[in-house]
């Protein structure tokens, strides 16, 4: 089996190609290093059934040979950096999801897209289910990335009905791990750093709103699974558990006994106030759950955080 993996050389993505090359897959990196980084793949150059090619997939796609499945992941995912190239979030939610879509039409490919619990927005519906709809504002600061989802979770279903591409949609809640970048601005790498380094702890708004973090291999491991899923429809994965900003602080702070205290900065326009998977259609359909709890997860981050502060990274 053949995998294009858009997105590789990123945070997900990178642990992605990780996996596929563990169940034997030949696996085809696409990335143009956005927010993305060479170094998170360094391992992976010289495995002879991984190839990475420096591409903008919001311009073209083309990759030689049998192609069996596709994994979109390609586009900034924190607020930081899609705040920061609003243009290209659309773009690469846009022309690029089009792209890869034709790829998969053109190679008879499964198509599977890496959509996100910002779909449902600042959610009146509590744990979020499929079903919902959402509660977006359209033209906020976070419009960039909802809308491009939005709009790319429409591309899949409209190339499924009218063009009988094999699509799946994994709509993806908090996830974090290694490899994610001390500087990405999202909450577990900050606080990771602000509490190795003694600093204070960057606490938005009361700290009260809610986030389900969910650790990158049990991530890896439901994509996987629902690649191999023909259901139509879209599949949150997440870790159901969910915790307020501050129990993270807390947590974050007696794991790594530090002495940083907590600081209040104002809360970010539109910032959702709670979230939480259901994922009763993933048990379901995958016969998945996380397995990894927040404390185990958060250590294995830790380390590897602590370990790139030792070589001065
Ligand atoms: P990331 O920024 O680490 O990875 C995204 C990768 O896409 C980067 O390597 C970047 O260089 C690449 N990219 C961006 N635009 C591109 C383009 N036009 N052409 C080729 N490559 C491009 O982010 P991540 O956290 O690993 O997220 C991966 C995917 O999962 C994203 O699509 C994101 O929206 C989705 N997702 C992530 C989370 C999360 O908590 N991490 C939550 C919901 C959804
Ligand atoms: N947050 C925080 N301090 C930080 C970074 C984030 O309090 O230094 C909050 C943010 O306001 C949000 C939650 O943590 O309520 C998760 O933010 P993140 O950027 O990680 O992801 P989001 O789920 O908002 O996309």
């Amino acid at each position: 089996m053949r995998a294009v993996v858009a997105g590789g050389a990123g945070f997900i993505g990178s642990h992605l190609c990780e996996f596929l090359l563990g169940e034997s897959f030949k696996v085809v990196c696409l990335d143009n290093l956005l927010t993305g980084r060479k170094h998170n793949i360094s391992r992976l150059l010289n495995n002879r059934a991984f190839t990475f090619t420096r591409a903008d997939v919001s311009r073209s796609v083309t990759v030689p040979g049998r192609v069996d499945v596709v994994f979109n992941l390609a586009s900034p995912a924190s607020p930081r950096d899609y705040q920061q190239y609003p243009l290209q979030t659309l773009e690469t939610g846009a022309t690029g999801t089009r792209n890869l879509l034709e790829l998969c039409l053109k190679k008879r490919a499964v198509f599977l897209l890496a959509s996100t619990s910002e779909v449902y927005g600042d959610p009146d519906v509590h744990p979020q289910k499929e079903s919902y709809w959402g509660s977006v504002n359209p033209v906020g600061p976070r419009s960039m990335y909802d809308e491009a989802k939005r709009y790319a979770e429409a591309l899949t279903m409209a190339y499924r009905r009218t063009k009988g591409v094999p699509t799946r949609i994994a709509r993806i809640f908090n996830t974090y791990g290694p490899r994610m970048k001390v500087d990405d601005g999202r909450i577990v790498p900050n606080l990771i750093d602000q509490c190795l380094r003694h600093k204070p702890l960057t606490v938005y708004g009361s700290g009260r709103q809610t986030r389900s973090f969910c650790y990158v291999s049990d991530m890896v491991e439901g994509l996987f699974r629902l690649s191999g899923c023909s259901d139509p429809n879209p599949v949150n994965l997440g870790n159901p558990d969910e915790f307020t900003v501050l129990e993270l602080a807390r947590l974050v702070k007696r794991m790594t006994d530090s002495d940083s205290r907590l600081t209040y900065h104002p809360l970010p326009e539109d910032d959702p106030r709670r979230r939480r998977p259901s994922i009763a259609r993933a048990r379901r359909l995958l016969g998945w759950s996380p397995r990894v709890g927040l404390e185990s997860g958060l250590r294995e981050t830790i380390d590897w955080f602590r370990s790139r502060h030792r070589r001065g990274k």
